[in-house]
């Protein structure tokens, strides 16, 4: 069946065929509560009603043109980012990794624009994920993505996590960026403390660098924040990269920067065929308008404040395995005690229909559709608490 492709996944064996709101329906007729939404990217449920619209209205008008000629949805999209965010400039990708990459290269281009092209260096966190392009994993850092792909690229220094005298240290004259996720998801749902961000700010801003968000998968509304590193107040950054949730399911994501950052990256010195394609931007435009209706994100909050206090009543109850609560918002990690293997938890979930995920450091992950109510809560806790109950020491 896997046959004809790469062994890089191993998905378990259900094929979904359908998906309505919070659930995935397989063949055969099974119903299971979608509580990872594709990695934190179906934010309104399978198949939202104004998303299906604005995509179906797409597709029967125009599809492709290329970044040769402009796309009227990509101005509208970027007017909105900009209004609602630091941002003055937008470059559109088509995926998270690529919008790291827009990063990466515009933090190195604004010092090399400013006469400083010594300064390319670029201050990375321990457990960190930027995506899976060279730069991205050179960038995140992570021997088992690097391994077995030559040489580590020039120019990344990675601090331990939390360590800010590391992190001090590491910033020397040829310092470009400081690259961060306000809410570190692979690595093990990590919430990087406001005050570290707005620490952060102030450093990059004493040292003359840049300060880059990775918000792929904390940003779209998941933390209950537009983007998540507003929590933090004052911790606005120069650059930042979108994808995940901003599509909410179609293949898109985002470079955003400030005037002074992005202005610099002129014709030729970036591109793509097919990012910000009038489709991506139909579907961009029309999952932005619900994110940002008025109440939405309250919701968020106020769901994710119902759903993480029944799952805390969980850590209590099964105290022997569970370790901690950790995350913010809808982004939530449950580490899990030494013997016990996310992995394993998450397939005895799904025996009980629920769909979680798995992060580093042994973190069970949920990252549920954003429109879930108090129904699907309840559901998903009884169906974890049964496989928790379930689950045996490895
Ligand atoms: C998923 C992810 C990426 C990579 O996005 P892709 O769309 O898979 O390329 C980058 N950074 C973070 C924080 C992510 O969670």
């Amino acid at each position: 069946m896997a046959r004809p492709l790469m062994d890089t996944y191993s998905p378990p064996d259900i094929d979904f065929e359908r998906g309505e709101g919070a659930y995935l329906h397989a063949r055969g007729g099974a119903r299971y509560l979608d509580f990872i939404s594709g990695i934190a990217v179906n934010g309104l449920g399978h198949c939202h009603p104004a998303a299906v619209a604005a995509l179906k209205a797409q597709a029967e008008t125009l599809w492709h043109t290329s970044n040769m000629f402009r796309v009227p949805g990509q101005i509208e999209l970027a007017e909105k980012y900009c209004r609602d965010s630091f941002a003055d400039r937008v470059f559109f990708t088509n995926s998270g990794t690529e919008a790291m990459e827009c990063a990466l290269k515009t933090a190195r281009h604004y010092h090399f624009a400013n006469g400083r092209p010594d300064r390319y260096r670029i201050i990375t966190f321990t457990g960190a994920f930027h995506g899976r392009t060279f730069g991205a994993i050179n960038a995140g850092g992570n021997p088992a993505y690097l391994e077995g792909f030559g040489p580590r690229m020039e120019g990344f220094d990675q601090v331990a996590f939390g360590d800010h005298d590391a992190l001090k240290a590491a910033v020397t004259e040829e310092t470009a960026a400081i690259l961060i996720e306000p809410v570190q998801g692979e690595g093990g749902v990590r919430a990087v403390p406001d005050v570290c961000l707005r620490g952060l700010r102030e450093l990059c801003d004493e040292h003359g660098l840049l300060l880059i968000y990775d918000e792929v998968q904390s940003g779209a509304g998941r933390t209950g924040k537009l983007w998540a590193h507003e929590w933090a107040g004052s911790a606005q950054p120069d650059i930042m990269a979108v994808a995940k949730g901003v599509g909410g399911g179609f293949p898109m994501g985002a470079c955003l920067t400030t005037d002074a950052a992005g202005a610099h990256m002129k014709i030729g010195t970036h591109g793509s065929t097919f990012g910000g394609n009038p489709l991506a931007m139909a579907v961009g435009n029309a999952v932005y308008d619900e994110l940002t209706r008025p109440g939405f994100l309250d919701h968020v909050t106020a769901i994710a404040n119902t759903l993480r206090q029944q799952l805390s009543g969980l850590v209590d109850a099964h105290s022997g395995k569970v370790a901690e609560l950790r995350g913010r918002g809808l982004l939530i990690g449950l580490k899990l005690k030494d013997g016990y293997v996310n992995k394993s938890l998450a397939a005895k979930a799904r025996e009980h229909h629920l769909l979680m995920g798995a992060a580093g450091d042994n973190v069970a992950r949920l990252a549920p559709p954003l429109i879930i109510d108090e129904t699907h809560v309840r559901e998903a806790v009884a169906a974890l608490d049964a496989a928790l109950g379930a689950l045996e020491p490895q």
